[in-house]
C-alpha cells in the first residue's frame, strides 16, 4: 500500500521580516478586531442556537473576539442522529479516499491554513507563535499524515493462509459512533482525537474544551474544506455534563476517545459502566488524562543540562502540558548549582506576557480557574514552612492571566505541591541526599499516582540502567538526559499509564487499532 511518505512538517521560525511573521500577525489582527460567532456544526448544518457564550484570550480577559452557541439537548440528539446517517457511506468508502481527505487536511494546514490556526491557537490558548507553529501547525500536520501510513500498516497486517485456504481481516470501523472529548492545551490534539476515529471509517460526535473553540472552529473549517462529507465529524459545544449524559445514552455509542482530567475520565467511564446494558457493542475507551511528571537527576548528572530540561520542560507552553515536569529531585552534591542556573534562565526570561509580542517567553494561563488554583498553591508555599519559593510567586489577572514561572523548594517529598497536578508554570523541588538514590528511586515511582512521563539524567551507565528499571511502571513516556516532553508524532508516541490513562499512544497504530473492529474472514476452496 504506497501513500506518501510521511516527514515531521518541518518548524518556521517567524524571524522578523519573514513573510509567514507578518502573515500571522495580520491574521491575529484580524481575529483579534472581529467578532466570530461560532455555530454548532452537525451534519450539513451550521446551528446557532441564540444561546451563546462569549470567547476571551486568556491575556486580555476583557476583551471579546466572539461567541459560540451552545447546544441543547435536542442538538446533542440531531448529531447523533446525523453521524449514524452519514456511517454506512463513510464506512464503505474506499480507505484511499479516507486517507486523501485527510492528507488535504494536513496540506491545507501546511499552507493556507497555516497563519489562520496560529493566529486562532494564539488568541484562544494565549501560545506565543512558536508554541503554536509547533502544536496547531506541525504536529497537527504530522499526526494527520503519519496516522495515514500507520493506516495501511494496519490493513496490511493480514494473517497466514495455507492450501486450499484463504485467511483475511478486515478492519471494519466501529458499529455506531465515536464520541471525542478534546482539551484545550493543545489543539493538535484536539484535531487528532476526532480524525484518526474518522480516518478508520468511524462517525464522530466531537466536543472541544470550551476553551479551545475559537481555535477548534479553524480546524473544522479545514475538515470541510478537505471534504469530510456531512455528518462524519460533528462538532457541539455546551454543558459538557449534558452533553455527556446524552451521548452515553445512546445505544450506537461506540466508543470514546478523551483528553483531559483524570477525576472526568473516570466519571464518564462509571457512567459508561452504568449504561452498558443498553449498548450494541463493548465500547472502546481511550483516554489520555492527568500527569504529575518527574525529573530526576543523578549525582553524575550535568548541571546544565539538568538545569535546563527543568526550565524548558516546566515552564514552556506555561507548564499547560499533561507532560509537563512538575516535581523534581535533585541530588545535595549539585542542587545549589542546578538552581542558580534554573534562576538565570528565568531572569532571562520577560515577564509573563501577551503571545503577540514573540518575544514572550511565558504568556497566560487558560482560564481564571487555573489562575486561582495556582495563586493558591503559590500563596500557601510563601506561608508553609516546609516550603519556600526560589524564583517567581508573583501573578497578577488584572489584564490576563498571568503567573510567573515560580520554583518551590521543599524539605518534604510528599510536600502538596510534589503530588497534586497543578497544570501551569510551577515546578516544585526536593533535595534528595546523593547516597539515597535506591530510596529516591522508591520516592519517585510510589509518590505520584500517575505514570506519564519522566526523564532521568545521569552520566553513570549503571545509574541509568538502575532507574530504567526502578521505574518501569512510573512513565509511559521515559526519557533519559532530556527534559520530559515535547513528544514528536512518528519519533515518540505519547501516552502514559496508571492515572495517566489508558496508554493507547498518540500517534500510533496502536491508537488506530483500538478504531476498528477486525472481522476474520477464513474462505476454503
Ligand atoms: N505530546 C506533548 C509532549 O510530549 C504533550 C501532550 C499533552 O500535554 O497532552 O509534550
Amino acid at each position: 500500500f504506497q501513500v506518501p511518505t510521511a516527514i515531521n512538517e518541518p518548524i518556521r521560525s517567524y524571524a522578523p521580516g519573514t513573510p509567514e511573521r507578518e502573515a500571522v500577525l495580520k491574521q491575529y489582527k484580524e481575529y483579534f478586531d472581529n467578532k466570530e460567532d461560532i455555530p454548532l456544526y452537525i451534519g450539513s448544518e451550521k446551528i446557532k442556537t441564540g444561546n451563546t457564550k462569549p470567547l476571551s484570550p486568556p491575556h486580555d480577559h476583557k476583551h471579546i473576539v466572539g461567541h459560540y452557541h451552545l447546544a441543547e439537548k435536542k442538538h446533542v440528539s440531531e448529531a447523533i442522529k446525523n453521524s449514524l446517517a452519514a456511517g454506512k457511506a463513510w464506512a464503505n468508502l474506499a480507505w484511499e479516499e479516507r486517507a486523501a481527505i485527510f492528507l488535504k487536511a494536513a496540506d491545507l494546514i501546511a499552507g493556507p491554513y497555516r497563519a489562520k490556526i496560529n493566529a486562532a491557537t494564539m488568541i484562544a490558548q494565549s501560545k506565543n507563535i512558536h508554541q503554536a507553529e509547533i502544536d496547531a501547525a506541525c504536529e497537527l500536520i504530522d499526526f494527520l499524515r503519519f496516522n495515514v501510513e500507520y493506516m495501511t500498516h494496519i490493513y496490511e497486517s493480514q494473517p497466514e493462509s495455507s492450501e486450499g485456504v484463504w485467511n483475511r481481516v478486515e478492519y471494519r470501523p466501529l458499529e455506531g459512533f465515536v464520541y471525542a472529548i478534546t482539551p484545550f492545551n493543545f489543539t493538535a490534539i484536539a484535531g487528532n482525537l476526532p480524525a484518526s476515529a474518522a480516518l478508520m471509517g468511524n462517525v464522530v460526535i466531537w466536543k472541544p474544551s470550551d476553551s479551545q473553540v475559537f481555535s477548534a472552529k479553524v480546524i473544522v473549517d479545514v475538515f470541510r474544506e478537505a471534504g469530510v462529507p456531512e455528518g462524519v465529524i460533528n462538532v457541539v459545544y455546551g454543558d459538557p455534563v449534558m452533553i455527556s449524559e446524552t451521548v452515553l445514552a445512546s445505544p450506537d455509542f461506540a466508543g470514546i476517545h478523551f483528553t483531559g482530567s483524570t477525576h472526568v475520565f473516570k466519571e464518564l467511564w462509571k457512567q459508561i459502566g452504568n449504561n452498558i446494558h443498553r449498548y450494541k457493542t463493548y465500547p472502546r475507551i481511550v483516554g489520555e488524562t492527568g500527569g504529575k511528571d518527574f525529573i530526576l537527576a543523578h549525582p553524575t548528572a550535568k548541571p546544565q543540562q539538568v538545569a535546563t530540561a527543568i526550565s524548558r520542560g516546566a515552564f514552556e507552553f506555561q507548564g499547560q502540558k499533561c507532560s509537563a515536569a512538575s516535581r523534581v529531585y535533585l541530588p545535595k552534591s549539585l542542587s545549589k548549582e542546578i538552581l542558580e542556573l534554573v534562576k538565570k534562565d528565568i531572569a532571562s526570561f520577560n515577564k509573563p506576557g501577551s503571545p503577540e509580542d514573540m518575544s514572550n517567553f511565558i504568556t497566560a494561563v487558560i482560564h481564571e480557574g487555573s489562575f486561582d488554583k495556582l495563586a493558591k498553591y503559590i500563596d500557601q508555599a510563601k506561608k508553609d514552612k516546609n516550603a519556600e519559593i526560589i524564583a517567581g510567586g508573583g501573578y497578577d489577572k488584572s489584564k490576563g492571566y498571568f503567573v510567573e514561572p515560580t520554583v518551590i523548594l521543599t524539605t518534604d517529598p510528599h510536600y502538596t505541591t510534589m503530588e497534586t497536578e497543578l497544570f501551569g508554570p510551577v515546578v516544585t523541588v526536593y533535595v534528595y541526599d546523593d547516597k539515597d538514590w535506591a530510596k529516591t528511586l522508591e520516592l519517585v515511582d510510589t509518590t505520584s499516582p500517575y505514570a506519564l512521563t519522566g526523564a532521568v539524567l545521569a552520566t553513570d551507565r549503571y545509574a541509568i540502567e538502575e532507574a530504567v528499571k526502578a521505574l518501569k511502571n512510573a512513565a509511559g513516556n521515559f526519557y533519559i538526559n532530556d527534559k520530559p516532553t515535547g513528544a514528536v508524532v512518528g519519533q515518540q508516541p505519547f501516552g502514559g499509564a496508571r492515572a495517566s490513562g489508558t496508554n493507547d499512544k498518540a500517534g500510533s497504530a496502536q491508537n488506530l487499532l483500538r478504531w476498528v473492529s477486525p472481522r476474520l474472514i477464513k474462505e476454503t476452496f
